[in-house]
């Protein structure tokens, strides 16, 4: 048996919404085949007032043991650093945080609020938002660089705007289960089994990418979305196209870009007016290229694929 509480903090309820439709395995089979007990989910919980609050408490003196404390949402400072502005159980959420991530065998943060700020810590982060481990690319953030869990562990980052459903029951299971050991994470905490390779692994349009042939327009079925419409599936790292999402699709199946919202920089050139879904350029270059492409490389690569590019590449080649 795992006892775990989830807490929301600076937070759209996203990844709580996202979680209760996972199907491999279901936020039920958690409890009915792999023996966890939520304590306390914000949608879940049926304790109220005094009866959330005694549950907490319990946490902190040890009478129930915390074996995984899950946090989704931001960390919310403000205002100067008091809190204030994000009020639970009857004290600034942030104190809460801070006591029941000293009792707990495994934190776990959940989405890009979570784990390192998402849009809510977006300049100038009026709310004074930080991520669990870290603020954007940097490590650090509430809990400080050298924060581990009771188990050992740094905080299990599970970011995503918001995470797949999936990634957040088996990461569950991987640590109810005793497993934790088997988790290996990348430089940003993310699990490598889910964050190492691209959300282009797996894209039904690489064969598009590969001859630079481009989608001009969203929901187009031919074409890649790199060259015009600013896909970042080639520097994201997610297994958007090998886990599908609700078991079908991915957003690059559907047409529309990744945003690259599994990394630490989402979202990305701060919202700034003209710069989603669009690949921003300097003399028709990309600003930002695949991971490992330098400038030169492009060129060369996109030159050829232009020449060697079959009359079928511009054709709608998927049949309904
Ligand atoms: S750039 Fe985007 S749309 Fe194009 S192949 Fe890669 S992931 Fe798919
Ligand atoms: S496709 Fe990209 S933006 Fe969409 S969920 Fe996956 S990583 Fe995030």
């Amino acid at each position: 048996m795992a006892n775990i509480l989830w807490l929301q903090g600076g937070a759209c309820s996203g990844n709580t919404m996202s979680f209760l439709n996972a199907e491999e395995p279901s936020a039920c089979d958690l409890v009915t085949d792999f023996g966890m007990n939520i304590l306390w989910q914000p949608s879940l919980g049926v304790e109220l007032g005094d009866n959330v609050k005694k549950i907490l408490k319990d946490c902190l003196s040890g009478v129930i043991k915390l074996d995984i404390f899950v946090f989704e949402g931001t960390v919310v400072n403000a205002p100067n650093g008091t809190g204030e502005w994000n009020r639970f159980a009857g004290r600034p959420m942030k104190d809460w945080v801070r006591e029941l991530c000293d009792v707990a065998d495994f934190v776990v943060a959940l989405g890009d609020c979570a784990t390192w700020g998402g849009i809510p810590a977006t300049a100038p982060n009026p709310t004074d938002s930080q991520g669990l481990q870290f603020l954007k690319r940097d490590n650090g953030g509430f809990l400080g660089a050298d924060f581990k869990g009771k188990a050992g562990l740094p905080v299990i980052n599970i970011p995503g705007c918001p995470a797949h459903p999936d990634w957040v029951t088996q990461i569950l299971v991987a640590i109810a289960t005793g497993r934790a050991g088997d988790l290996a994470l990348d430089e940003f905490q993310r699990p490598k089994t889910f964050f190492q390779s691209f959300t282009q692994t797996g894209c039904t349009r690489n064969m598009h990418f590969a001859y630079k042939v481009s989608t001009t327009e969203f929901a187009q079925r031919k074409g890649c979305l790199f060259y015009d419409l600013g896909c970042r599936g080639p520097m994201t790292h997610s297994p958007c196209n090998r886990i599908l999402w609700n078991r079908v699709s991915s957003k690059t199946r559907a047409g529309m870009p990744c945003l690259g919202c599994t990394e630490p920089e989402f979202p990305f050139f701060d919202l700034a007016p003209g710069t989603v879904f669009k690949t921003q350029t300097v003399m028709g270059i990309p600003k930002d290229l695949p991971t490992g492409v330098d400038k030169k490389g492009y060129i060369k690569l996109t030159g050829a694929a232009k020449a060697a590019m079959p009359a079928w590449a511009e054709e709608d080649i998927f049949v309904v």
